[in-house]
């Protein structure tokens, strides 16, 4: 099969969130059982830096936006291992110093920069790599359906490709006023309740629903709680008239990365087996930040996080107060909302020697935050998937989560703790029972031994959606 993936990040290009990791390893998951796959990217700034070796392979393809002016992109190529991936090289709209945006604002013409991304792939599976199925992520790349349905209806090169689009966060919805239509190349028609209307404005992500032929979700929880107007955003309704079509496929984890015996960011390595070398990776977490080594017998709660109200971070403010009472420390690593990184420095403040946090986006020290943690805090108000309390039962992190989405599919008793509803009495209630538990060693040891030994590599995860695209080729 030849499969052609549209993404707006991947590793270890461009990063900032679980959907990179997904396109940095599902790709070559795929294309090691046999399978011909290649993967679409904006040529970020942040990526130019690992362009070393890619070729030009396409010269001045024209993005048309409004009264006839247009972008030209150029397509750069690049191989690494088994996978193909092109980049859509336009600086005018690429080259920045983030991905989506500054200073907690999104950049105002994402509509035209991820329309360009959308045309480049396309003009990618024309010219390029011709693929039989066309698997878009996010809104970012909603409008590749839209396109096909539309602009490229007659145009025989497009001829049975399928489109497969999988949502990693409903949360993120791709929202502009109807004007954007002249910009993006699409006709005003577009603009209609069945088709990327939402609310009175477009949606790239409703678009990338509706114009689809299957869609994907990263977990079978979220499949289930994007369909109710709790999680659904308000797309619950079309995502529930459309449920035939929807399936979900929890992410797998690259083991490669995220392995204790092999990580080289971490100060030992261990295993299953050998548990020894966790502790020293408890001692070099404590220094990385800040906080005394000189007790390691007391449990520490790690944080690797965007600072989201997504995260469940109005919990843990109403909770640390009281937590942080105990024989325990925390810390946290993560960026995001100002708001709640003042939070975190205010709590580093509170409780000086105990509580340590670091604003930055450091992928080295996200590795120390899970090998030297005891326990994971991951209390979201929705997860789709979550990839860091996977990653955190590798480690031997015993996960304590809040039972949503791909949180509640991949922990159960065995293996860390659970709380339903999303108030601060649940969390303390969860977590209490952890720390209980982290004081008898040999419950921890058996918590801790049933983590490690779960097994949620992309094999299986590749395997699904190879059924799926298989599924809609059959149609
Ligand atoms: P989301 O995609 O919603 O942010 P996930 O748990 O699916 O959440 O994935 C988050 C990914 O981003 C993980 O690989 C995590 O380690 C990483 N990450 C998040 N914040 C940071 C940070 N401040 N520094 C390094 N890595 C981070």
């Amino acid at each position: 099969m030849k499969i052609l993936m549209v993404a707006s990040e991947g590793t270890p290009y461009a990063k900032t969130g679980g959907l990179a990791d997904v396109i940095g390893a599902l790709p070559h998951s795929l294309a090691h059982k046999g399978h011909e796959v290649a993967v679409v990217l904006p040529l970020y700034r942040s990526a130019q830096a690992r362009l070393a070796n890619a070729r030009r392979v396409y010269d001045r393809m024209p993005i048309w936006i409004s009264n006839g002016s247009a972008f030209q992109a150029e397509i750069r190529c690049q191989t690494d291992r088994d996978v193909r991936f092109y980049f859509v090289d336009v600086p005018e709209l690429f080259d920045r110093p983030a991905l989506y945006g500054e200073n907690g604002q999104d950049y105002p013409d994402n509509h035209i920069r991820f329309s360009a991304l959308c045309r480049g792939a396309l003009g990618v599976a024309r010219h390029l790599f011709r693929p039989d199925i066309l698997h878009c992520h996010d809104w970012q790349t909603g409008l590749i359906g839209p396109y096909l349905a539309t602009r490229l209806a007659n145009d025989p090169t497009f001829l049975g490709m399928k489109v497969v689009f999988t949502i990693h966060n409903l949360g993120y919805q791709g929202i502009f006023g109807r004007e954007a239509l002249d910009d993006i190349n699409l006709p005003r028609e577009m603009f209609h309740p069945d088709r990327m209307e939402f609310w009175g404005n477009i949606s790239f992500l409703k678009a990338g629903i509706v114009y689809s032929d299957a869609i994907s979700t990263v977990s079978q929880g979220y499949a289930r709680e994007i369909q109710t107007p709790e999680y659904g955003f308000g797309m619950d309704g079309l995502l529930a008239q459309n449920a035939h079509r929807l399936t979900g496929i929890v992410n797998g984890v690259d083991y490669g990365e995220w392995n204790p015996e092999t990580d080289r960011f971490i100060a030992a390595n261990f295993s299953v087996d050998d548990l020894a070398g966790k502790r020293a990776c408890k001692a070099d977490l404590l220094r990385a930040f800040g906080l005394p080594d000189d007790n390691l017998d007391t449990p520490v709660i790690g944080i690797v996080s965007r600072f989201a109200s997504q995260k469940g971070f109005d919990l843990i403010e109403q909770t640390a107060s009281t937590f942080m009472q105990g024989d325990v420390k925390l810390v946290v690593l993560g960026t995001g909302e100002p708001h709640y990184e003042q939070l975190m420095r205010r709590l580093a403040d509170s409780f000086p020697g105990k509580v340590g946090v670091r604003v930055e986006f450091n992928n080295e020290v996200a590795h120390k935050v899970e090998a030297g943690s005891d326990l994971f805090l991951m209390p979201s108000r929705y997860e789709p998937c979550g990839l860091n309390q996977i990653y955190s039962l590798r480690y031997g992190t015993v996960p304590v989560v809040r039972a949503t989405g791909g949180l509640d599919d991949t922990i159960d008793e065995s293996t860390g703790f659970k709380f339903a509803g999303y108030d601060g009495g649940a969390l303390l209630g969860a977590l209490g029972a952890a720390l209980d538990a982290y004081q008898d060693r040999g419950r921890w040891t058996a918590l801790v031994k049933n983590g490690m030994r779960r097994d949620h590599s992309w094999l299986t995860a590749a395997d699904q959606y190879l059924r799926l695209y298989h599924q809609v080729l059959s149609r």
